[in-house]
């Protein structure tokens, strides 16, 4: 549900569709709640009421949507106001029974029924909410109130957005991991976070300081999966460079992630870990810390990926400034973070608070804003993909949120911009919270007026001017024109993206070029290019270099439906060559396939299994401007510098639209942020690693 504005096959700006989930509500007006339910009629009461059910039922459904199938329909902020409503009319009508859901809890329940239950030796509760600098006062006067004094101290740290994991360690050793389920038990899921590689089988015993650390027999460390911008980035490059469709939250992604059933898919995706707590801890009792500050410093010691950014508060205005100070730097942290969570520090003071039904009492989880602005809804344009699939797009009057300028956003199908009754001339709500993508969560009503335009969705293909189809069975619409240009374009992208056999220099722009000059309308043309077509020497020599590309890689790359990236590998591997492929006999591959590649072996284009990229010409960094931003795990910035100015790029300190790639590392900063608004792509250490390792291996 959002749409990728492509730059030279990158990522550049995203926006999400959320729903209108607020237009379909019964209404009654949300003030008039806050207001407090004392003044009331009979007839407010009652219409009270049927909402209070509504929501129960609502907000239970998106309880369905967020924790079993990662699969949210609303943003987090309306689903808070949702809750907050709920909850301030639950207050009005304590008679009220509670809903016959699940939903008791202020998680949910994450299990699916695909994992074996495991039942935590220590409940997993969730965090009391706070939405303003009032609540979190609150919070603080009512721990002084509780425990009698005015001197507490308090630790700040980030919320990540992730999923909420269990880590069992025995004896030092990593023996199980659990979701937090409904609290009591949840989904076993060892064997997929068992890929996390930066999650140790083994607690050190030794800090790196040479401080014997304390083993218990048993200890449950709680923490967060969670997926960080530059992976969540690169997954979504690859989808669209597969001309799939990118996931729209790294909080989603994540989650989906985390419960696939096949753990080598799960290591595919680098999903991170992180802890911040404890839940069971047996024997070495003496050795338990006695405070968060000190839990941190073990995690650490422990060699576990622990939370850096936290800080220490002294009182409520402290914390309010370390909150304060934790949104401001939110988007530039690297890894998607909702709000802050104030904990008190002390151990012996968490335990006198104790908990109550699902949360501790001692903490506090403050909801960061969302930003939300107001934007017309210009015009809905159509946009033909590789497969002739039709996305239409929402043309908007820019709007800035989050740093960025925001444009576009996709609308899915035809059926979306029906049931959402958006029409041309509307003003659209877009918000934007934690999250790299804003959402648009639904219609200015009050501002419609009455020559605002339904949108007709137009009978013929915008590029070719075929009849448009749609199966009874699916929600897409398809231009059925294999030779219509807008598809023959988008299938030669694919075809030269990194992601597929990777022709450096050919990029939407030049594509564009040939096929408008006529000079090429498929993948085999390009083999059939001279220097006559007015075609660089670099490109053509890119072109010479791809017929020897890696048979997997360039299997993908023709982009044949049902052959997707794995199928594509499974057949590089059986058959070897390109050559014995074309003549082999597997399910996969049609009549239709096995021609293409003939006549491709017959242009002497032959790839091979196995074949590492090497290259005759510059390398792929070679007059690149790259910019290094946070903290690199395998070397200093200036070493990465060095080798980066040996195979012919160059560094720089800041961003701008000429800078080629930002590197980032752990704890990236603004600079990362730069590199969003301008589009830069970003690419993490692992592949900077790779492209110095590629310009290497032409030299
Ligand atoms: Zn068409």
């Amino acid at each position: 549900m959002l749409f990728l504005k492509r730059c030279s096959g990158w990522l550049t700006v995203a926006v999400c569709f959320g729903s209108l989930a607020a237009a379909l509500m019964p209404t009654v007006a949300l003030a008039a709640v806050e207001a407090e339910a004392s003044s009331v009629t009979s007839t407010d009461a009652r219409n009270s009421v049927e909402r209070l059910r509504w929501l129960r039922a609502e907000i239970s459904r998106h309880d369905e949507l967020y924790f079993k199938k990662a699969a949210p329909e609303i943003s987090d902020a309306e689903y808070d106001r949702l809750k907050r409503e709920m909850l301030a009319l639950e207050k009005a009508f304590p008679d009220e029974p509670r809903a016959p859901t699940g939903a008791t809890t202020s998680f949910g329940d994450d299990r699916n029924g695909r994992f074996s239950n495991y039942r935590h030796r220590e409940p997993m509760l969730g965090l009391e909410k706070a939405y303003s600098r009032a609540e979190l006062r609150a919070f603080h006067s009512r721990l002084e109130g509780a425990l009698g004094r005015t001197d507490l101290i308090f630790v700040v740290e980030p919320k990540f957005d992730g999923i909420a994991i269990s880590v069992t360690y025995e004896g030092g050793r990593l023996v199980r991991a659990v979701t937090r389920g409904n609290g009591q038990e949840g989904d076993d899921v060892t064997a997929n976070v068992s890929t996390i590689a930066e999650l140790p089988r083994e607690l050190r015993a030794l800090s790196l300081e040479g401080v014997r650390n304390p083993i218990p027999d048993t200890v449950e460390l709680r923490g967060e999966v969670y997926l960080d911008y530059a992976e969540f980035d690169r997954i979504n490059r690859e989808r669209i460079e597969a001309g799939d469709e990118p996931f729209g939250h790294p909080r989603n992604l994540a989650a989906g992630t985390l419960k696939q059933k096949d753990p080598d898919d799960v290591a595919k995706r680098g999903l991170r870990v992180v802890f911040f707590g404890i839940g069971a801890w047996q024997g070495a009792t003496k050795d338990r810390p006695d405070s968060q500050q000190a839990l941190h410093a073990l995690v650490r010691a422990w060699g576990l990926p622990g939370i850096g950014a936290f800080e220490m508060a002294a009182n409520a205005d402290d914390a309010w400034a370390a909150v304060e100070r934790l949104g401001a730097r939110r988007t530039a942290l690297g890894f998607p973070t909702d709000g802050a969570v104030v904990k008190l520090d002390a151990f012996a003071g968490q335990r006198r608070l104790g908990t109550s039904e699902d949360a501790p009492r001692w903490a506090i989880a403050y909801k960061f804003q969302p930003e939300r602005v107001t934007t017309r809804l210009r015009s809905i344009t159509l946009q033909v993909g590789r497969t002739g699939v039709i996305t239409p797009v929402a043309e908007l009057d820019p709007v800035r949120i989050g740093g960025a300028s925001i444009s576009r956003a996709t609308l899915h199908n035809a059926a979306e911009i029906a049931r959402r009754d958006l029409r041309i001339g509307d003003f659209v709500f877009v918000e934007k919270a934690g999250e790299i993508i804003p959402a648009i969560t639904g219609v200015d009503l009050s501002r419609r007026t009455p020559d605002a335009a339904p949108f007709a969705f137009p009978v013929g293909c915008p590029s070719c001017g075929t009849t448009l189809l749609r199966a009874e069975d699916e929600a897409a619409t398809r231009c059925p024109n294999g030779r219509c240009v807008a598809q023959v374009r988008r299938r030669i992208e694919h075809f030269a993206a990194p992601a597929g056999v990777g022709i450096n220099g050919l990029g939407p722009v030049q594509i564009e070029a040939l096929v408008n000059a006529n000079k090429v309308s498929s993948v085999t043309d390009l083999y059939r290019l001279r220097r006559e077509d007015a075609v660089s020497e670099r490109i053509l020599t890119e072109i010479e270099r791809s017929k020897r590309a890696d048979l997997g890689r360039f299997i993908f790359g023709l982009g044949i439906p049902g052959i997707g990236r794995k199928t594509a590998e499974a057949l590089a591997t059986r058959h070897g060559s390109l050559a014995i492929l074309a003549k082999a006999r597997d399910a996969e591959l049609t009549d239709a396939t096995r021609g293409l590649m003939a006549e491709l072996v017959a242009l002497g284009v032959n790839p091979q299994a196995g074949v590492k990229m090497t290259r005759s010409g510059p390398g792929p960094l070679a007059g690149k401007t790259v910019v290094l931003t946070g903290s690199l795990k395998g070397w200093s910035r200036a070493e990465a510098a060095k080798r980066i100015t040996a195979v012919g790029g160059r560094t720089t300190t800041s961003v701008s639209r000429r800078t080629d790639w930002v590197v980032a590392g752990e704890g990236a900063g603004a600079k990362l942020d730069e590199a969003r608004v301008l589009g830069v792509p970003v690419i993490d250490e692992a592949e900077l690693l790779r492209l110095l390792q590629e310009s290497q291996a032409g030299e």
